[in-house]
This record gives C-alpha cells, sequence and structure tokens, in this order.
C-alpha cells in the first residue's frame, strides 16, 4: 500500500519544528516526508537583526537542515516553490513539480512596502541571510568610503531606520554597539554618525508596556540614537527617504543606508496558488487548516489568528510558529492514523526586546524585566528555541554563552 506523502514547505520555526516532531513520532515505513526548503539551511530569522548590523557572523545564524533531520524518516529537497497546484495537489518549484496528500506551508514573511514609492528599489530589509549580510556590507562599505573622499559625504555615514516597531528597535540596538567599532576601525569622528528612528505612530513600540519603552528610548538616545515619532516614511530615493507628519509638513533625510523595518507579510506564494489571503496571510481553521482545503496547514507568518480577548489578530511570531508546529505535527498524525484533530491555542509566554549587547525589556511570564536580567532572558530565549529543535547539542554548537 503506498505511504501518505507529507510535504512540508519552508524550514524555518514552523517548518522545522513540525518535521522534527513528525520524525519523532511516526515509524519507518508509516508516512512519506518530504522538506522542501530553498537553502541547505536553516536560519534563526529572530537573530537577523545582529548578523545585519554585524555584532554577529552570519555562520552562527545559521545551521545545517540536515544536521536535526533523521534522513531515515524524512527527505530533504533544496529548491526553490514557485505556487501551489491544490487541485491537482501538486508543489511547483523551480525544478519540478512535487505531488502530496497533506502539504505544510510554512515559508514565512516578506517585507510589505505598502506601496510606499521608491522603497523596493532604495531600502534595504531585514528577511534572510543574504538580505542582512548585504546590509552588514553596505554600512562597512560606507565608513571606509568615507575618508576616502576629498568631499566628504556625511550622509555615509547616516542610517535610517522605518519602523519602531521590535525589528526596528532591536536592529538599532545592536547598531548602538556596532557603530563605535566601525568608527574606530575607519578613523569617524563618531559625532559624525547618524542613527535616525522613523516611526509613524505616536509611540516607539506601539502598544507595548509605556515603563519599558520609555526606558528602551531614554538608552537608545543616550547612545546617540534620534527618535522622529509621529512620523511617516513617504518615499524612499537615490539619496535618502523623504518624511512627513502630515500632508504638507515634509522633510528629505539624505542618507546612504535607509532600512525599512516598517511591517511584513505572508509569502507572496499565497496570493500566487489562489489561496484567500490577507496581506499574504491565510485565516486559518483552529485546526490550523485553511478553509476549504482540508489537506493544507498553514502555519508561521502566512497564517493568521483572531485573538478573541482584543479581537486583533496575533502577531507573527516565532514563538507562535514553533507552538503551531508542534500541533500541525500531531494533526497531521491524527489525519494519517484517524482521529481528532485538535485547536491550536497560542500560550504566549512573554516578549523580550533585545537592546544590544547585555541591554534588553521585556515581560516573561507575567513580569516586567529590563537590562542584563531581560538580556540573560533573551540569550536564555533564544537558547530554548535551539533547543526544541536540535537538542541540547544543537545549543552546545550554536547558543549564546555570552552571558555578563
Ligand atoms: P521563517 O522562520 O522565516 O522560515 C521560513 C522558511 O521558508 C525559511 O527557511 C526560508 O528560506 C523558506 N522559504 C521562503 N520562501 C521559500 C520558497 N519560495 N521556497 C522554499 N523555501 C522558502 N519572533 C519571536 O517570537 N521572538 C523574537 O525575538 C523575534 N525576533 C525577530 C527578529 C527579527 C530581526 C525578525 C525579522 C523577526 C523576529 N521575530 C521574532 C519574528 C519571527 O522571526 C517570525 O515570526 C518567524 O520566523 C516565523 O516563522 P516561519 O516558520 O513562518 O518563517
Ligand atoms: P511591526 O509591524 O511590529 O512594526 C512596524 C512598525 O513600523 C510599526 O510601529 C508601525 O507603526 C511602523 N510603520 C508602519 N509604516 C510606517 C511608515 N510609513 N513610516 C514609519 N513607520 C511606519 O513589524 P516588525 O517590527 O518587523 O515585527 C514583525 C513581527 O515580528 C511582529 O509580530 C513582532 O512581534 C515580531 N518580532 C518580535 C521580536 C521580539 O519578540 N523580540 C523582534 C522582532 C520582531
Amino acid at each position: 500500500m503506498r505511504k501518505p506523502k507529507i510535504v512540508i514547505l519552508g524550514a524555518g520555526y514552523g517548518g522545522l519544528m513540525t518535521a522534527t516532531r513528525l520524525q519523532k513520532a511516526v515509524g519507518v515505513n508509516e508516512v512519506e516526508i518530504v522538506l522542501v526548503n530553498k537553502n541547505d539551511y536553516h536560519y534563526e530569522t529572530t537573530w537577523l537583526h545582529e548578523a545585519s548590523a554585524g555584532t554577529l557572523h552570519h555562520d552562527r545564524v545559521r545551521y545545517d537542515i540536515r544536521d536535526v533531520i533523521d534522513g531515515s524518516k524524512v527527505e530533504f529537497v533544496q529548491d526553490t516553490v514557485l505556487e501551489i497546484n491544490k487541485d491537482d495537489k501538486k508543489v511547483i518549484t523551480e525544478t519540478g513539480e512535487i505531488s502530496y496528500d497533506y502539504l505544510v506551508v510554512s515559508v514565512g514573511a516578506e517585507p510589505e512596502t505598502f506601496g510606499i514609492k521608491g522603497l523596493k528599489e532604495h531600502a534595504f530589509s531585514i528577511i534572510n541571510v543574504n538580505a542582512a549580510r548585504q546590509i552588514r556590507e553596505h554600512i562597512e562599505y560606507n565608513f571606509a568610503t568615507y575618508n576616502m573622499e576629498e568631499e566628504k559625504r556625511d550622509d555615509r555615514l547616516t542610517i535610517v531606520v522605518g519602523g519602531a516597531g521590535f525589528t526596528g528597535i532591536e536592529f538599532i540596538g545592536e547598531l548602538t554597539n556596532r557603530v563605535p567599532e566601525l568608527c574606530r576601525e575607519y578613523d569617524i569622528d563618531i559625532h559624525k554618525v547618524k542613527i535616525i528612528c522613523v516611526e509613524a505612530a505616536p509611540m516607539v513600540l506601539p502598544g507595548f508596556d509605556p515603563e519599558l519603552v520609555n526606558y528602551a528610548v531614554a538608552q537608545l538616545e543616550r547612545k546617540g540614537v534620534t527618535f522622529m515619532i509621529g512620523t511617516a516614511i513617504k518615499e524612499a530615493t537615490e539619496t535618502g527617504i523623504i518624511v512627513g507628519k502630515g500632508e504638507d509638513e515634509v522633510e528629505e533625510i539624505k542618507a546612504a543606508t535607509v532600512v525599512w523595518a516598517a511591517g511584513v507579510r505572508g509569502n507572496s506564494i499565497i496570493e500566487k496558488s489562489g489561496i484567500e489571503a490577507m496581506r499574504g496571510r491565510v485565516k486559518v481553521q483552529p485546526d490550523l487548516r485553511a478553509p476549504g482545503l482540508d489537506d493544507v496547514f498553514i502555519i508561521g507568518d502566512c497564517s493568521l489568528m483572531i485573538n478573541e480577548e482584543i479581537n486583533r489578530p496575533y502577531p507573527p511570531t516565532a514563538q507562535i510558529a514553533m507552538q503551531q508546529g508542534e500541533v500541525c505535527a500531531r494533526n497531521l498524525l491524527a489525519l494519517v492514523r484517524g482521529g481528532e484533530l485538535e485547536a491550536f491555542k497560542p500560550d504566549i509566554k512573554g516578549t523580550v526586546c533585545s537592546l544590544g549587547e547585555d541591554d534588553a525589556i521585556g515581560v516573561a511570564f507575567g513580569k516586567k524585566l529590563y537590562g542584563s536580567k531581560a538580556s540573560f532572558m533573551k540569550k536564555m530565549i533564544d537558547n530554548r528555541a535551539l533547543y526544541m529543535v536540535g537538542g541540547p547539542s544543537l545549543v552546545l554548537k550554536k547558543g549564546k554563552f555570552n552571558i555578563l
């Protein structure tokens, strides 16, 4: 009898969690499992701000997928998914087609530029290892070039970050550590460097605990960061950005580096495949299946679930993607073996936002944390994510132990 075939798209937090949980639970001949990912490595998306600033080497944020999967139970295919043909139950990839009985879509997020002119051409986004490496190199190139030009261009030393959400703030935190190093390396007066954070909402980290936000802003301002709050990026140009407080009040900021960290959407594969979605995120059923598609699970940043308590979507986070991966694996087993599918309920343990080396803010298990305690907690969370997928050996290989 033919074994049921489960195909998992994406080896990020959601996909890898599903694959590693499944491989523990199934017998060798029970199901065929295929994991498809663009690269042969997994990267910790939650560490990409560090690789982008250059405070952590990009090889530290990634590891070989084959190191954590059991080749006797999961076949790994390195390929890029282009589209899902849900009627014929096939995945179209760059090199061919893969058929499935059950599909897990966990291909993560893309930057959401809201149609703002020039952003795609002139701004960077912290979205994968290659993008992170390019941002780091671009910043370093501008610092290296500054003293080589007869007519000094101060805009080479200006870095604009669009958005003071968690990604923007964590990246800025890393920059405050990296910039002094770059200044020392390239003989630059640190006072010439500008790090500007532009946030459209009236506060930094909108919706987060105001006391912790005040701490974060004070710490980052002390390290030289300028916040432009209630100010939106309207356009990105070859020489910088145009910002505005309203229709009339517009200003140009000249900057060689613009990093857009002002929002994400689900992967465009979803829309290309004709699956109904809002900004690439599919409002999934409680059991994580797409509406009307009983053989397709959608998890991680491509899924959307409403938090009934506040009637708003849960934010797309690694914490939720990993928990979904665990439930998705159990629900796949229920489909294969026959049984009840369970409803997914996020268990939010807290949120910690790093502010650079040995500093952070956060709420964990209902308690507010800041400073080195919060930073310690953040490293523990990072190590836990490694442990959940690859056990103690992965933590020893890739974990964060620089605990002060
Ligand atoms: P991902 O983990 O991003 O994985 C997607 C995978 O799909 C990748 O391996 C990618 O290569 C692959 N893929 C994409 N397209 C294709 C294709 N066409 N074909 C084949 N493979 C493809 N969340 C938290 O909970 N805590 C944090 O501290 C935190 N920090 C963050 C810091 C930063 C800088 C950023 C950007 C995000 C952070 N997040 C955090 C959010 C978190 O990273 C995401 O919610 C999480 O990565 C989503 O998991 P996922 O499995 O959906 O996608
Ligand atoms: P976000 O949507 O959370 O924040 C984007 C910010 O950009 C918002 O504050 C928004 O007001 C602002 N913005 C939007 N348009 C703008 C414009 N035109 N000009 C200026 N500002 C503008 O996005 P994010 O920070 O990338 O986070 C994405 C997801 O990843 C979230 O769910 C977040 O919780 C998660 N994340 C978590 C952590 C953590 O837990 N430490 C870290 C990073 C990301």
